[in-house]
């Protein structure tokens, strides 16, 4: 595949391959954006099939990153690394003490973290050899795990989701479908508890499942029931994808906001289709910047406090995305796309003027 070929498609400012056979470490990072400041972006560890996988990969996260820090209001540009291998079977605490001294060697271009594959502790073995990762435990200065500021993001855009689309300035009584109950799930669902919604729960892990609700007061529905429910928001929490051809009909909610990752199968089919229906869709690298506002902060010496009130800032972000989609009659995914677009040619033109 022509490399070259697929940046420019993608505007992307650098690739760059790593390889170290004495460790068995092949590596690319990719650096979409960096006009508002060095790209951050996790580091997944994935067993490709093929290297071509892992370069379209790469390259399609660390765009969505660019967007996702711009829209967050976050001096930071977007990047992504992958390691290519199997999470389970090739860890070793070498491989990533050799990923740290490859990411120390582009000079902070690029700062690491966790993602899919990837945990706290390997970023521990990054830390070893470069200052360039986040995503570290608290005891070593770093944020911990970023799931419950996610949540609380999440939990933030869906009260923001509700004051536009049915007027209301508390979630109590609304029903609310929290799909997938995990770190981020289970989190999201005690602040809905707290406020008190009417709160139903899936998870294909029953133990997980049955565990949640018997912590809090939620009800189980059936995993056929679970788009077609009647409820006023629909949070995605598990995979993406769960808004597609076969599923969007059956929507009866007023909202669909959740902190899963690429809710749209199609996202400009789907998001135009769900505008057409009058449900409302927070796009999720939106609702769910909690995390990486969280791993953001650890660069200039972790603060709860400035963490929580940045994510606050989510309700506002969304509200103004919500009214450009409605002054504009463009579904809220493209206007968020936008919005991100304008926040970086803004600083683009202002350091070009000052040159
Ligand atoms: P997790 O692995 O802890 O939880 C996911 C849960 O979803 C699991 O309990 C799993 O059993 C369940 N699940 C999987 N498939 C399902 C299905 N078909 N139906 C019902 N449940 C299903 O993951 P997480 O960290 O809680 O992340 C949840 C989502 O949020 C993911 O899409 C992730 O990419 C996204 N996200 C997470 C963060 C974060 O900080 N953790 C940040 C941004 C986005």
């Amino acid at each position: 595949m022509p490399v070259l070929k697929n940046m420019i498609n993608r505007g992307h400012e650098q690739v760059v391959y790593f390889n170290n056979p004495k460790i068995g470490l092949k590596a690319i990072v990719a650096i979409h954006n960096t006009i508002l400041g060095p790209a951050l972006g996790g580091c997944r560890m994935w067993d490709y099939d093929n290297e071509n996988d892992a370069l379209i990969d790469v390259l399609r996260l660390s765009k969505g990153m660019t967007y996702k820090a711009a829209i967050a209001g976050l001096n930071l540009g977007g990047g992504k690394s992958v390691i290519i291998g199997d999470a389970k079977k090739n860890k070793t605490a070498e491989l990533f003490e050799s990923f740290g001294e490859f990411i120390n060697s582009l000079g902070g271009r690029y700062i690491t973290a966790e993602d899919v594959g990837t945990t706290e502790e390997d970023m521990e073995f990054v830390q070893r050899k470069t200052s360039y990762v986040t995503g570290v435990s608290k005891q070593l200065g770093g944020g911990g795990d970023p799931s419950p500021v996610t949540a609380y993001g999440t939990y933030i855009g869906i009260k923001a989701s509700a004051d536009y689309k049915l007027n209301v300035s508390s979630l109590a009584g609304l029903k609310i479908i929290v799909q997938g109950v995990g770190s981020v799930g289970e989190s999201l669902i005690s602040h809905l508890c707290h406020d008190g919604a009417d709160v139903y729960i899936n998870d294909i892990d029953i133990e997980k499942m049955n565990f949640v609700s018997n912590k809090y007061d939620v009800k189980i529905i059936d995993v056929e029931d679970m788009y077609s429910f009647e409820a006023d928001i629909y949070a995605p929490c598990a995979l993406g994808a769960t808004v597609n051809d076969l599923t969007i009909d059956k929507f009866k909610c007023s909202i669909i906001a959740g902190a899963a990752n690429n809710i749209l199968l199609d996202p400009l089919k789907h998001s135009l289709e769900l505008m057409n229906k009058g449900i409302l869709f927070a796009p999720d690298y939106v609702i769910n910047a909690g995390g990486l506002i969280n791993v953001a902060n650890e660069i200039e010496g972790y603060d709860e406090n400035k963490v929580k009130l940045k994510t606050e800032e989510i309700y506002d972000t969304l509200l103004n995305i919500y009214k450009i989609s409605d002054k504009e009659g463009i579904p809220t995914s493209e206007a968020s796309d936008k919005l991100a677009r304008q926040i970086i040619s803004k600083k683009h033109n202002s350091e070009l003027s000052q040159v």
